[in-house]
């Protein structure tokens, strides 16, 4: 029998399950956020600033260091903080866009 591969958290899995559920919160809110242009520009300034704002989870008791799972994420109050965040970075970028204003 092999070894079993040690059991550490990847964090660029975990990054990337959030991302995921960001970008999919970003794509559902973008027109509902008055002034918001939603470019690449945009969705990157918003992505990136919601994801220094969402603390990463692990999950506890035996399954402790895992990662969060793609069904817990999909739970209505982890959905909900992400929309929060989301929303709030959007409103800032709408407020002050890297990018030069449209003509
Ligand atoms: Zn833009």
């Amino acid at each position: 029998m092999t070894e079993s591969t040690p059991l550490r958290p990847s964090a660029a899995r975990m990054i990337n399950l959030i991302e995921e559920s960001l970008e999919e919160q970003h794509d559902l809110l973008r027109n509902k956020v008055a002034g918001y242009c939603g470019c690449t520009q945009c969705k990157d300034d918003v992505l990136t600033m919601a994801l220094n704002q969402i603390r990463p989870r692990y999950t506890s008791g035996a399954r402790r260091g895992s990662v969060i799972t793609r069904a817990e994420l999909q739970q209505e109050q982890a959905r909900a903080e992400i929309m929060v965040v989301v929303l709030e970075a959007m409103r800032k970028v709408a407020a002050a866009p890297r990018h030069l204003p449209k003509g």
